[in-house]
Protein backbone atom coordinates (compact mmCIF):
# COMPACT_ATOMS: atom_id res chain seq x y z
CA UNK A 1 0.00 0.00 0.00
CA UNK A 2 1.38 3.33 -0.85
CA UNK A 3 1.02 6.18 1.23
CA UNK A 4 2.12 9.80 1.59
CA UNK A 5 2.45 11.60 4.62
CA UNK A 6 -1.04 13.41 4.16
CA UNK A 7 -3.01 11.02 2.56
CA UNK A 8 -3.02 7.39 3.82
CA UNK A 9 -4.33 5.49 0.57
CA UNK A 10 -4.19 7.63 -2.41
CA UNK A 11 -4.91 4.91 -4.65
CA UNK A 12 -8.27 4.92 -3.27
CA UNK A 13 -8.80 8.29 -2.01
CA UNK A 14 -7.22 10.46 -4.83
CA UNK A 15 -9.09 7.70 -7.67
CA UNK A 16 -11.15 9.02 -10.27
CA UNK A 17 -15.06 8.76 -9.73
CA UNK A 18 -15.54 6.28 -13.21
CA UNK A 19 -12.74 3.97 -11.41
CA UNK A 20 -14.08 3.75 -8.44
CA UNK A 21 -17.50 3.46 -9.76
CA UNK A 22 -16.27 0.13 -11.73
CA UNK A 23 -15.08 -1.09 -7.67
CA UNK A 24 -18.28 -0.19 -6.45
CA UNK A 25 -19.83 -2.32 -8.82
CA UNK A 26 -18.27 -5.24 -8.68
CA UNK A 27 -17.80 -4.96 -4.73
CA UNK A 28 -21.96 -4.58 -4.87
CA UNK A 29 -22.50 -7.60 -7.17
CA UNK A 30 -20.96 -9.59 -4.28
CA UNK A 31 -22.80 -7.96 -1.81
CA UNK A 32 -26.12 -8.88 -3.75
CA UNK A 33 -25.59 -12.66 -3.89
CA UNK A 34 -24.37 -12.39 -0.02
CA UNK A 35 -27.79 -10.53 0.65
CA UNK A 36 -30.16 -13.42 -1.32
CA UNK A 37 -28.83 -15.53 1.90
CA UNK A 38 -29.77 -13.48 4.95
CA UNK A 39 -33.51 -13.95 6.65
CA UNK A 40 -33.44 -9.92 6.20
CA UNK A 41 -33.10 -9.26 2.36
CA UNK A 42 -35.31 -12.81 1.75
CA UNK A 43 -38.63 -11.29 0.33
CA UNK A 44 -37.33 -7.98 -0.69
CA UNK A 45 -36.82 -8.18 -4.53
CA UNK A 46 -32.97 -7.57 -5.18
CA UNK A 47 -31.92 -7.78 -8.91
CA UNK A 48 -29.47 -10.92 -9.88
CA UNK A 49 -27.05 -7.71 -10.61
CA UNK A 50 -26.49 -4.40 -11.69
CA UNK A 51 -24.31 -2.97 -14.57
CA UNK A 52 -24.35 1.16 -13.54
CA UNK A 53 -24.09 2.41 -10.25
CA UNK A 54 -27.25 4.63 -10.18
CA UNK A 55 -29.09 0.71 -10.39
CA UNK A 56 -28.69 0.57 -6.57
CA UNK A 57 -31.23 3.45 -6.69
CA UNK A 58 -33.85 1.31 -7.20
CA UNK A 59 -33.63 -1.27 -5.16
CA UNK A 60 -36.18 -0.55 -1.71
CA UNK A 61 -34.42 0.80 1.39
CA UNK A 62 -33.79 -0.35 4.42
CA UNK A 63 -34.72 0.76 7.85
CA UNK A 64 -34.20 0.42 11.36
CA UNK A 65 -37.09 -1.35 12.07
CA UNK A 66 -36.08 -4.19 9.49
CA UNK A 67 -33.07 -4.78 11.28
CA UNK A 68 -34.23 -5.03 14.66
CA UNK A 69 -36.53 -7.66 13.67
CA UNK A 70 -34.22 -9.62 11.89
CA UNK A 71 -32.72 -9.59 15.67
CA UNK A 72 -30.41 -11.80 16.58
CA UNK A 73 -29.35 -13.76 13.66
CA UNK A 74 -31.62 -13.12 10.99
CA UNK A 75 -29.10 -10.61 8.92
CA UNK A 76 -26.45 -13.44 8.84
CA UNK A 77 -25.09 -14.49 4.96
CA UNK A 78 -23.03 -16.78 5.93
CA UNK A 79 -22.51 -19.57 8.26
CA UNK A 80 -21.76 -18.52 12.31
CA UNK A 81 -18.36 -19.95 12.26
CA UNK A 82 -17.24 -17.41 9.86
CA UNK A 83 -17.39 -14.99 12.74
CA UNK A 84 -15.42 -13.21 14.90
CA UNK A 85 -16.74 -10.50 16.28
CA UNK A 86 -20.20 -9.05 16.65
CA UNK A 87 -21.12 -5.05 17.92
CA UNK A 88 -24.99 -3.68 18.47
CA UNK A 89 -26.43 -0.68 18.86
CA UNK A 90 -27.31 0.17 22.36
CA UNK A 91 -30.79 -0.83 21.48
CA UNK A 92 -32.48 2.07 24.02
CA UNK A 93 -36.12 1.35 21.75
CA UNK A 94 -36.14 -2.22 21.24
CA UNK A 95 -33.62 -4.94 20.40
CA UNK A 96 -30.34 -3.70 19.42
CA UNK A 97 -29.05 -4.03 15.88
CA UNK A 98 -25.88 -6.15 15.45
CA UNK A 99 -22.87 -5.47 13.42
CA UNK A 100 -21.15 -9.32 12.18
CA UNK A 101 -17.59 -9.23 11.64
CA UNK A 102 -15.45 -12.01 9.97
CA UNK A 103 -11.90 -11.92 9.60
CA UNK A 104 -12.01 -10.30 6.61
CA UNK A 105 -14.79 -7.65 7.69
CA UNK A 106 -12.37 -6.97 10.36
CA UNK A 107 -9.10 -6.31 8.50
CA UNK A 108 -10.93 -4.00 5.96
CA UNK A 109 -12.03 -2.24 8.92
CA UNK A 110 -9.17 -1.51 10.06
CA UNK A 111 -8.17 -0.38 6.46
CA UNK A 112 -10.99 2.10 6.73
CA UNK A 113 -11.03 3.22 9.43
CA UNK A 114 -7.47 4.01 9.75
CA UNK A 115 -7.35 6.10 6.26
CA UNK A 116 -10.61 8.29 8.77
CA UNK A 117 -8.08 8.62 11.80
CA UNK A 118 -5.12 9.45 9.16
CA UNK A 119 -7.28 12.08 7.31
CA UNK A 120 -8.37 13.75 10.71
CA UNK A 121 -4.41 14.09 11.60
CA UNK A 122 -3.69 11.21 13.50
CA UNK A 123 -0.36 9.35 12.79
CA UNK A 124 2.34 6.41 14.05
CA UNK A 125 3.75 8.89 16.55
CA UNK A 126 0.77 9.77 18.01
CA UNK A 127 0.08 8.50 21.97
CA UNK A 128 -3.41 8.85 21.65
CA UNK A 129 -6.18 8.36 24.87
CA UNK A 130 -9.37 6.46 23.84
CA UNK A 131 -12.40 7.34 25.79
CA UNK A 132 -15.22 6.10 23.47
CA UNK A 133 -17.01 3.33 25.32
CA UNK A 134 -15.49 -0.48 25.25
CA UNK A 135 -17.71 -3.59 24.68
CA UNK A 136 -20.73 -3.79 22.79
CA UNK A 137 -20.24 -0.31 20.96
CA UNK A 138 -18.27 0.09 17.79
CA UNK A 139 -16.84 3.19 18.67
CA UNK A 140 -14.39 1.96 21.12
CA UNK A 141 -13.15 -1.17 20.06
CA UNK A 142 -13.79 -0.79 16.42
CA UNK A 143 -11.66 2.27 16.44
CA UNK A 144 -8.86 0.96 18.51
CA UNK A 145 -8.02 -1.91 16.38
CA UNK A 146 -8.15 0.48 13.24
CA UNK A 147 -6.02 2.87 15.50
CA UNK A 148 -3.52 0.11 16.37
CA UNK A 149 -3.50 -0.87 12.45
CA UNK A 150 -2.18 2.87 12.11
CA UNK A 151 0.49 2.32 14.31
CA UNK A 152 -0.93 4.94 17.06
CA UNK A 153 0.25 3.69 20.55
CA UNK A 154 -3.49 3.52 22.28
CA UNK A 155 -4.35 4.17 25.50
CA UNK A 156 -7.94 2.47 25.83
CA UNK A 157 -8.75 4.39 28.52
CA UNK A 158 -12.65 3.90 28.27
CA UNK A 159 -15.65 5.66 30.19
CA UNK A 160 -12.83 5.95 33.01
CA UNK A 161 -13.37 8.79 35.75
CA UNK A 162 -12.47 12.32 34.11
CA UNK A 163 -9.84 12.79 37.09
CA UNK A 164 -7.79 9.44 35.93
CA UNK A 165 -8.10 10.43 32.15
CA UNK A 166 -6.76 13.80 33.18
CA UNK A 167 -3.68 12.58 34.98
CA UNK A 168 -3.01 9.99 31.71
CA UNK A 169 -3.27 13.33 29.53
CA UNK A 170 -0.53 14.87 31.37
CA UNK A 171 1.45 11.72 32.66
CA UNK A 172 1.88 9.94 29.76
CA UNK A 173 1.82 13.22 27.36
CA UNK A 174 -0.83 12.47 25.10
CA UNK A 175 -1.04 13.84 22.09
CA UNK A 176 -4.48 13.06 20.87
CA UNK A 177 -7.81 11.75 22.07
CA UNK A 178 -11.14 11.26 20.56
CA UNK A 179 -14.75 11.19 22.93
CA UNK A 180 -18.11 11.84 22.75
CA UNK A 181 -18.47 15.75 21.97
CA UNK A 182 -20.61 17.05 25.50
CA UNK A 183 -17.76 14.99 27.35
CA UNK A 184 -15.20 17.79 26.69
CA UNK A 185 -17.56 19.96 29.09
CA UNK A 186 -16.96 17.79 31.73
CA UNK A 187 -13.35 17.80 31.08
CA UNK A 188 -13.02 21.54 30.68
CA UNK A 189 -14.94 21.84 33.95
CA UNK A 190 -12.19 19.43 35.97
CA UNK A 191 -9.14 21.56 34.53
CA UNK A 192 -10.83 24.59 36.46
CA UNK A 193 -11.10 22.47 39.47
CA UNK A 194 -7.56 20.90 39.56
CA UNK A 195 -6.36 24.41 38.43
CA UNK A 196 -4.41 22.48 35.51
CA UNK A 197 -4.10 24.74 31.97
CA UNK A 198 -4.85 22.33 29.23
CA UNK A 199 -2.24 24.02 27.11
CA UNK A 200 0.61 23.11 29.02
CA UNK A 201 -0.24 19.56 28.18
CA UNK A 202 0.76 18.23 24.52
CA UNK A 203 -2.55 18.05 22.93
CA UNK A 204 -2.45 18.62 19.30
CA UNK A 205 -5.82 17.04 18.14
CA UNK A 206 -8.79 16.03 19.72
CA UNK A 207 -11.51 14.01 17.83
CA UNK A 208 -15.08 14.98 19.06
CA UNK A 209 -17.67 12.05 17.94
CA UNK A 210 -20.89 10.92 18.26
CA UNK A 211 -23.18 13.52 18.50
CA UNK A 212 -23.93 16.81 16.31
CA UNK A 213 -21.89 20.26 18.21
CA UNK A 214 -22.02 23.08 16.16
CA UNK A 215 -19.33 25.67 15.12
CA UNK A 216 -19.52 27.54 18.20
CA UNK A 217 -18.75 24.42 20.59
CA UNK A 218 -15.74 23.76 18.25
CA UNK A 219 -14.07 26.94 18.91
CA UNK A 220 -15.09 26.85 22.84
CA UNK A 221 -13.34 23.65 22.96
CA UNK A 222 -10.34 24.81 20.74
CA UNK A 223 -9.96 27.85 22.96
CA UNK A 224 -10.04 25.26 26.03
CA UNK A 225 -7.87 22.62 25.06
CA UNK A 226 -5.49 24.77 22.68
CA UNK A 227 -5.79 22.38 20.79
CA UNK A 228 -7.61 21.32 17.00
CA UNK A 229 -11.20 19.43 17.08
CA UNK A 230 -12.12 17.32 14.40
CA UNK A 231 -15.37 16.02 13.37
CA UNK A 232 -16.00 12.08 12.37
CA UNK A 233 -18.89 10.07 11.63
CA UNK A 234 -20.19 7.08 11.92
CA UNK A 235 -22.88 5.00 12.91
CA UNK A 236 -23.25 1.42 15.16
CA UNK A 237 -25.50 -0.30 11.76
CA UNK A 238 -22.90 0.56 9.22
CA UNK A 239 -19.72 1.30 11.02
CA UNK A 240 -17.68 3.64 13.25
CA UNK A 241 -15.20 6.20 12.10
CA UNK A 242 -16.57 6.13 8.95
CA UNK A 243 -16.05 9.74 7.81
CA UNK A 244 -14.07 12.08 9.02
CA UNK A 245 -12.98 16.23 8.20
CA UNK A 246 -9.18 16.75 6.71
CA UNK A 247 -7.31 19.82 7.74
CA UNK A 248 -9.71 22.01 5.15
CA UNK A 249 -12.46 21.11 7.48
CA UNK A 250 -14.75 21.06 4.57
CA UNK A 251 -17.06 18.43 5.43
CA UNK A 252 -15.91 14.94 5.98
CA UNK A 253 -14.68 12.54 3.28
CA UNK A 254 -16.70 9.01 3.36
CA UNK A 255 -14.62 6.14 2.14
CA UNK A 256 -16.36 5.19 -1.19
CA UNK A 257 -15.31 2.15 -1.61
CA UNK A 258 -16.63 0.70 1.48
CA UNK A 259 -20.38 2.85 1.05
CA UNK A 260 -22.55 4.18 -1.36
CA UNK A 261 -24.29 7.26 -0.10
CA UNK A 262 -27.07 8.76 -1.07
CA UNK A 263 -29.14 11.67 0.25
CA UNK A 264 -32.91 11.15 -0.31
CA UNK A 265 -35.76 13.68 0.36
CA UNK A 266 -37.57 12.18 4.03
CA UNK A 267 -40.92 12.00 2.70
CA UNK A 268 -40.90 11.27 -0.87
CA UNK A 269 -38.22 9.27 -0.13
CA UNK A 270 -36.66 10.70 -3.90
CA UNK A 271 -32.69 11.03 -4.30
CA UNK A 272 -32.24 14.78 -3.77
CA UNK A 273 -29.71 16.17 -6.18
CA UNK A 274 -26.04 17.05 -4.94
CA UNK A 275 -25.68 19.89 -2.87
CA UNK A 276 -29.00 19.40 -1.35
CA UNK A 277 -30.15 18.41 2.33
CA UNK A 278 -31.46 15.46 3.30
CA UNK A 279 -31.23 11.84 5.02
CA UNK A 280 -28.37 10.51 4.45
CA UNK A 281 -28.89 7.07 3.03
CA UNK A 282 -26.07 4.07 3.35
CA UNK A 283 -24.78 0.54 1.34
CA UNK A 284 -21.96 -1.19 2.72
CA UNK A 285 -20.04 -2.31 -0.18
CA UNK A 286 -17.83 -4.04 1.81
CA UNK A 287 -18.96 -6.18 4.64
CA UNK A 288 -19.67 -9.80 3.85
CA UNK A 289 -20.96 -11.25 7.43
CA UNK A 290 -23.97 -8.98 7.38
CA UNK A 291 -24.36 -6.41 4.42
CA UNK A 292 -26.65 -3.59 4.46
CA UNK A 293 -28.50 -2.08 1.30
CA UNK A 294 -29.84 1.52 1.04
CA UNK A 295 -29.91 2.13 4.84
CA UNK A 296 -31.96 5.00 5.85
CA UNK A 297 -29.07 6.43 8.68
CA UNK A 298 -32.06 9.28 9.92
CA UNK A 299 -28.85 11.57 9.43
CA UNK A 300 -29.58 15.22 7.92
CA UNK A 301 -26.80 16.16 5.45
CA UNK A 302 -25.69 17.01 2.21
CA UNK A 303 -23.34 15.73 -0.21
CA UNK A 304 -20.52 17.03 -2.66
CA UNK A 305 -18.08 15.15 -5.00
CA UNK A 306 -16.22 18.03 -5.70
CA UNK A 307 -12.27 17.46 -5.46
CA UNK A 308 -11.35 18.90 -2.11
CA UNK A 309 -8.16 20.95 -1.55
CA UNK A 310 -6.27 17.98 -0.07
CA UNK A 311 -6.32 16.34 -3.01
CA UNK A 312 -8.45 13.62 -1.82
CA UNK A 313 -11.47 12.94 -4.54
CA UNK A 314 -13.71 10.80 -1.91
CA UNK A 315 -16.85 12.30 -1.70
CA UNK A 316 -17.91 14.36 1.61
CA UNK A 317 -20.90 14.69 3.78
CA UNK A 318 -21.86 18.00 5.19
CA UNK A 319 -21.72 17.92 9.12
CA UNK A 320 -24.34 16.09 10.61
CA UNK A 321 -27.26 18.99 11.00
CA UNK A 322 -29.23 16.74 13.06
CA UNK A 323 -31.32 13.97 13.02
CA UNK A 324 -34.56 13.18 11.37
CA UNK A 325 -36.66 11.96 14.69
CA UNK A 326 -34.94 15.21 16.16
CA UNK A 327 -37.20 17.39 14.51
CA UNK A 328 -40.21 18.03 17.24
CA UNK A 329 -43.94 19.00 16.26
CA UNK A 330 -44.80 21.52 19.20
CA UNK A 331 -47.94 23.41 19.49
CA UNK A 332 -48.48 23.22 15.97
CA UNK A 333 -45.02 24.34 15.05
CA UNK A 334 -41.37 22.59 13.56
CA UNK A 335 -39.17 22.61 15.88
CA UNK A 336 -34.97 21.91 15.83
CA UNK A 337 -33.26 21.07 18.73
CA UNK A 338 -30.67 22.99 17.12
CA UNK A 339 -32.45 26.35 16.83
CA UNK A 340 -32.69 26.34 20.66
CA UNK A 341 -28.99 25.78 20.87
CA UNK A 342 -28.30 28.67 18.54
CA UNK A 343 -30.07 30.88 20.17
CA UNK A 344 -28.33 30.13 24.03
CA UNK A 345 -25.17 30.63 22.46
CA UNK A 346 -25.85 33.90 21.33
CA UNK A 347 -27.26 34.07 25.27
CA UNK A 348 -23.90 32.43 26.43
CA UNK A 349 -22.91 35.50 28.68
CA UNK A 350 -25.56 34.30 31.00
CA UNK A 351 -26.46 30.85 30.31
CA UNK A 352 -23.84 28.15 30.13
CA UNK A 353 -24.91 26.53 26.03
CA UNK A 354 -23.73 23.41 26.60
CA UNK A 355 -25.89 20.39 28.60
CA UNK A 356 -29.12 22.32 28.02
CA UNK A 357 -32.32 19.31 28.03
CA UNK A 358 -35.78 20.16 27.08
CA UNK A 359 -39.07 18.32 28.49
CA UNK A 360 -42.04 18.44 26.56
CA UNK A 361 -45.55 16.91 28.00
CA UNK A 362 -49.45 17.57 27.80
CA UNK A 363 -50.89 19.46 31.40
CA UNK A 364 -54.33 19.01 30.42
CA UNK A 365 -54.28 18.71 26.68
CA UNK A 366 -51.64 21.64 26.41
CA UNK A 367 -48.55 21.03 25.26
CA UNK A 368 -45.98 22.51 27.60
CA UNK A 369 -42.11 23.24 27.11
CA UNK A 370 -39.98 23.04 29.98
CA UNK A 371 -36.12 24.52 28.89
CA UNK A 372 -33.55 22.70 31.82
CA UNK A 373 -30.56 25.22 31.57
CA UNK A 374 -27.51 26.35 33.63
CA UNK A 375 -27.44 29.66 33.94
CA UNK A 376 -24.00 31.74 34.93
CA UNK A 377 -25.55 33.18 38.10
CA UNK A 378 -29.18 32.04 39.35
CA UNK A 379 -31.46 35.27 39.42
CA UNK A 380 -35.17 35.90 38.51
CA UNK A 381 -33.74 38.04 36.06
CA UNK A 382 -31.54 35.64 33.93
CA UNK A 383 -34.74 33.49 33.73
CA UNK A 384 -36.94 36.41 31.95
CA UNK A 385 -34.12 37.46 29.74
CA UNK A 386 -34.09 33.44 28.52
CA UNK A 387 -38.41 33.27 28.20
CA UNK A 388 -37.78 36.55 26.06
CA UNK A 389 -35.60 35.76 23.80
CA UNK A 390 -36.97 32.06 22.71
CA UNK A 391 -40.21 33.92 22.01
CA UNK A 392 -38.52 36.36 19.67
CA UNK A 393 -36.60 33.91 17.70
CA UNK A 394 -38.55 30.56 17.83
CA UNK A 395 -42.16 32.09 18.50
CA UNK A 396 -42.90 29.65 21.01
CA UNK A 397 -43.48 30.29 24.80
CA UNK A 398 -40.97 28.04 27.06
CA UNK A 399 -41.27 27.46 30.79
CA UNK A 400 -37.56 27.94 32.24
CA UNK A 401 -36.09 25.69 34.74
CA UNK A 402 -32.94 27.13 36.40
CA UNK A 403 -30.43 23.79 37.28
CA UNK A 404 -26.96 22.47 37.51
CA UNK A 405 -26.02 20.28 34.76
CA UNK A 406 -24.30 17.26 35.50
CA UNK A 407 -22.68 15.95 32.55
CA UNK A 408 -22.32 11.97 31.85
CA UNK A 409 -19.94 10.28 29.55
CA UNK A 410 -23.15 9.11 27.73
CA UNK A 411 -24.64 10.83 25.01
CA UNK A 412 -26.32 13.63 26.15
CA UNK A 413 -30.15 12.96 25.68
CA UNK A 414 -31.46 16.03 25.30
CA UNK A 415 -35.58 15.84 24.14
CA UNK A 416 -37.68 14.05 26.62
CA UNK A 417 -41.17 13.52 25.29
CA UNK A 418 -43.46 13.16 27.27
CA UNK A 419 -46.55 13.46 25.67
CA UNK A 420 -47.60 10.13 25.14
CA UNK A 421 -47.11 8.69 28.43
ZN1 LIG B 1 -10.12 17.17 2.22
Amino acid sequence: MKMTNRIYEPSIECASRKEIERLQIKKFNRILKLCKKSRLYKNIPLPPKISRIKEINQIPLTTKDQLRESYPYGSLTLRLSKVIEVHTSSGTTGNPVPMFLTKRDLEISNQVLARTWFCNGIREEDIFMMMGEYGLFTGGLLNHYALIHLGALVIPMGVSSTEKQIKFLKDFKVTSMAGIASHYFRILEKFKELKINPKELNLKIAIAAGEPYNEETRAHFEEGFGCKFMDQYGLAEINTGLAGECEYRCGLHLPWDYVYPEIIDTHTKEILPEGETGELVLTTLDREANPVIRYRTGDITSITHEKCKCGRTTPRISRIKGRVDDVLFVKGIKLCPSAIESVLWEMKNIVKPEGWKLRIERIKGIEELTLIVEPRHFNKEVEDKIVCKLKEELGIRFNICLEKNNFSHNKLKRIIDLRSI
